[in-house]
């Protein structure tokens, strides 16, 4: 079935299709229009324009607009979560969740938009600032490129699109080329809204063409960005003077203290390494465990993770299905067998059932394996020992990334001092580093990002702080 461009609240045929497969059966599921240059230029004056009556919208009219696509949504959420998974491959359990999660997310949006306000000054408090006041308001910024990744195709689209339209601003949405239809879909239901046509553009085709085109168009005024840390690069590189947020990726790390009940803690350990596949950027990919139970850890860890269950992403009772692409199969397995020739232990998975890669636990792994060092994005995790909380945190920092971190500890010092000495944007304490909730500030340090996402953080990236003083005289 083709699916076309959406521009200026109508559907676009593309200039080329391509098609799109699931990654699990390998069988077509649609054919994408793939934007030309001249399409994204189109996009763009078309938000440039609709950006006039964006700005006029006042907050509860914008509010309002984003209770209309919660409802919608609501009412479609079972459809919604089997796009997610025929694209993806995410198992639908995870899938339903993230419908969940993109509900609130927007419903956040509708929220903050009745929120956005400045603070008083007090500009007589300079010598020469006698009989003035001053007060700040935050402006829409204008047209905003957002480019998004596969691994939550609908709500890191929300953490663009509601916080956008929340501060008045229009948006011209790039989604990742495997995971086009829920954006199509998020469309569909933004043409049933009050949004003003032009506001939303949605122009699926390569990262290379159509990325490119708005990275650099001039009238986008920001680009926001969630993806690999190379296409992060690449873009900050070529936006000159926009704004450019960037989510990136990491190999998140936790840290098991002794005394820890582990019986409390298995379950949140192994969804956390292989929820998604592991496709998660705050996956947990390294866990130090102290040395006096480790063995106990690795050997339930171990138990439970061998009975999660392989298949058909569509299937309620998959826990484990393909990952997104052969390339990254390949990938994976290749890191695995490495890690194995360098000094690691493989305690469970390295084996490729149907396509699917079985959940995989590598021990005493080396922090130079890629495994290890580098992001995995696949069901693979590691276990090493520790000897204490610092040894730990040491490890953990000891990683090009910084996105967020966990320690599940009794002891009120060793919690202090993962929350002192972690080098990332969010530190979990007695949970995993895996966890998030969609109003939280989130991002990451180092390679992991330079921005922090949740909606009120994102809606104070999205707008201009604009100063006035008011002279009493
Ligand atoms: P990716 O390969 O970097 O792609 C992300 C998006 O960038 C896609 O839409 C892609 O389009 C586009 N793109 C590719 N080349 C481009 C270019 N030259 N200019 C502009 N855009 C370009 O990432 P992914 O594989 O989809 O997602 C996985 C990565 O995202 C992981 O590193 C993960 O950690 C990170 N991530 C981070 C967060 C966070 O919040 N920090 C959340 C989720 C994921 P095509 O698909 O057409 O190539």
């Amino acid at each position: 079935m083709r699916k076309n461009l959406y521009i200026n609240g109508h559907w676009e045929e593309g200039e080329n299709y391509s098609e799109l497969k699931s990654p699990y059966s390998r069988e077509v599921i649609a054919e994408i229009a793939q934007a030309s240059t001249v399409q994204v230029n189109k996009a763009v004056d078309s938000a440039q324009e609709a950006f006039s009556k964006m700005k006029r919208l006042s907050s509860f009219e914008r509010s309002t607009i984003l209770d209309q696509l919660v409802n919608l949504l609501t009412a479609n959420k079972d459809k919604a979560a089997e796009i997610i998974s025929l694209e993806s491959a995410k198992p639908l359990k995870f899938s339903i969740a993230e419908v969940d999660r993109t509900i609130e997310t927007y419903k956040f949006a509708a929220e903050e938009a009745k929120r956005i306000s400045g603070e008083v000054l007090p500009i007589d408090a300079a010598k020469n600032g006698v009989n003035k006041i001053g007060f700040t308001i935050h402006e829409p910024i204008g047209v905003i490129a957002a480019i998004t990744p596969f691994n939550f195709p609908m709500n890191l689209v929300a953490h663009k699109v509601g916080p956008a339209i929340a501060a008045g601003n229009t948006i011209v949405l790039k989604p990742a080329s495997q995971t086009p239809l829920s954006a199509i879909f998020l469309a569909e239901l933004l043409a049933q809204t009050d949004l003003p046509k032009g506001a939303f553009n949605l122009v699926t085709g390569s990262g290379r063409v159509v990325g490119d085109a708005l990275v650099e168009h001039e009238k986008v005024k920001m680009v926001t960005f969630t993806g690999s840390p190379e296409v992060g690069k690449n873009i900050k590189t070529k936006a000159g003077l926009k704004r450019v947020s960037l989510e990136l990726g990491s190999n998140a790390g936790l840290i098991i203290d002794k005394e820890v009940d582990i019986d409390s803690i298995i379950d949140k350990c192994v969804n956390a390494a292989f929820s998604n596949q592991g496709q998660v950027c705050i996956s947990l990919q390294r866990i130090y465990v102290h040395e006096q139970i480790i063995e106990e850890f690795t050997r339930k860890f171990k138990e439970r993770t061998d009975q999660l269950v392989l298949g058909d992403p569509l299937d309620i009772n998959t826990d484990i299905s393909a990952l997104i692409s052969e390339g990254d199969l390949s990938r994976a397995k290749t890191w695995i067998d490495e890690a194995i020739t360098e000094g690691a232990v493989l305690t469970t998975g390295g084996v490729i059932e149907n396509q699917v890669l079985r959940p995989t636990i590598l021990s005493n792994v080396g922090n130079t394996s890629k495994v290890s060092c580098q992001e995995a994005f696949a069901p693979v995790v590691t276990v090493n020992k520790i000897s204490s909380v610092d040894e730990a945190i040491q490890q953990i920092n000891d990683s090009i990334f910084g996105l967020q971190a966990g320690i599940f500890t009794n002891n009120i010092a060793n919690a202090s001092q993962a929350i002192k000495h972690l080098e990332v944007g969010g530190v979990i304490i007695n949970d995993v580093p895996t966890f998030r909730v969609d109003h939280m500030p989130y991002g990451g340090v180092k390679e992991s990002g330079n921005c922090r996402e949740g909606i009120k953080y994102a809606i104070e990236e999205m707008t201009e702080l604009k100063l006035v003083v008011w002279n009493h005289n």
